[in-house]
């Protein structure tokens, strides 16, 4: 017998797929999809989410740093491996070995770059991010002539796209993402006369989904993939199904009086004679102290409240109303059961955050099981 943790995050990989259709049938077939495995794919792992995606042709993916690619492509995956960080020069032979492509935003970079790729006789593609607005990576737009220069110029360098990225893309104000996207089109424009033509891509999961103008050649969807919407302003326009879901059980249901003080600091003391239920998770596994007094889970297709401080690994939860709650019942953290559902969302909402990072926590520091 193997001894397993209670705690478990389930990937649905068929959800992840069906994600990724809904999102190539919105932008069209003649938009190439870019998906963003970083962060071990945002919590689901990013071998295994990268492959799924791969078997529905998915062939570009994107990745923070030189490491993420070299274990996709040690992995079996083929296809542009974009890498967001760009690339230090101790790992330039990786990136010319597993044919990868660094992001440019830095002139030494590219520099030393193009010089090792020459003395390689070897063709690096390479995407150069420009600063339209973010306000983050990426070189200013007066900047830009000068770098494309070097990329022409280079015989080990292919232009392999011309890059940016919206900061409010998800926001009710949408003027502002529309003039950065015309500033895009426009450095493009003056780029291309002399080049032949290259990629464009500028779209995050928010673009992707509120419009065609914003789309380009390349999309590059990262949080809808996986099942989330960015915001507000993004549902209904797409059909989107969670990915991840977070489970653990129940360990322990004891009957407590009224006036009874629960977990440190008794933050919480019972009104009512109560029955608990203790939950072996807590803010080691991304069930955030935040989360205290304020989360729900499900017990027996029911919502159940989190009661006092969430501890190091574990939450009291109050079970009063829901008859028959035993020791290795199931528990539903974030997903569902029965009619009820818990959200990223609801549970960003509890911790004072975005879904992103409920994602990135609970997957990462959890033990993950496919489906
Ligand atoms: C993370 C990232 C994305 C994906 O953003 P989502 O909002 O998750 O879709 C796209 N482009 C770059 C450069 C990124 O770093």
């Amino acid at each position: 017998m193997t001894s397993s943790p209670r705690n478990q995050v389930e990937i649905n990989l068929n959800a992840l797929q069906e994600n990724c259709r809904a999102i190539q049938k919105r932008v069209g077939s003649d938009t190439k999809i870019l998906a963003v495995v970083k962060s071990d794919g945002y919590g689901h792992g990013m071998i295994p989410s990268a492959q799924a995606l791969s078997e529905i042709g998915v062939n570009a993916f994107g990745v923070g740093e030189v490491h993420e690619a070299v274990s996709l492509r040690e992995a079996g995956v083929k296809g542009d491996i974009v890498i967001f960080l760009g690339a230090r020069e101790t790992e330039y032979e990786e990136v010319v070995h597993f044919g990868l492509q660094p992001v440019i935003f830095d002139v030494r970079q590219l520099e030393t770059l193009a010089s090792f790729a020459g003395s390689k006789e070897a063709q690096v593609g390479v995407h150069l991010k420009v600063d339209t607005g973010m306000g983050r990576l990426g070189v200013m737009p007066a900047e830009l002539e000068k770098y494309a220069a070097v990329i022409r110029k280079e015989k080990g360098l292919f232009f392999a796209g011309l890059m940016s990225h919206f900061p409010c893309a998800d926001s009710a104000e949408f003027t502002s993402t529309r003039e950065q996207n015309e500033l895009f089109g426009k450095l493009s424009a003056q780029m291309t006369g002399a080049d032949q033509r290259f990629p464009l891509h500028i779209a995050n999961s928010a673009a992707v989904i509120r419009s065609s103008d914003l789309h380009w050649d390349m999309v590059r969807p990262g949080l809808s993939l996986y099942g989330c919407y960015p915001s507000e302003e993004c549902l209904d326009l797409v059909d989107l199904k969670p990915v991840m879901s977070f489970t653990t059980e129940v360990i322990q249901v004891k009957d407590v009086p009224a006036g009874f003080g629960i977990s440190y600091g008794h933050t919480f003391v019972t009104s009512r004679p109560s029955r608990l239920a203790l939950l072996p998770v807590g803010y080691n596994d991304g069930f955030l102290r935040s989360l205290s007094n304020r989360a729900h889970v499900l017990v027996h297709g029911k919502r159940a409240e989190q009661r006092g401080r969430v501890c190091m690994n574990v939450t009291v939860v109050d079970v009063t109303d829901i008859p028959g709650v035993q020791a290795g019942d199931e528990v539903v953290l974030m997903g569902s059961q029965g009619e009820e559902e818990i959200t990223a969302d609801e549970i960003a909402g509890w911790m004072g955050t975005i879904n992103y990072e409920v994602l990135c926590l609970f997957g990462n520091l959890n033990q993950r099981v496919y489906l």
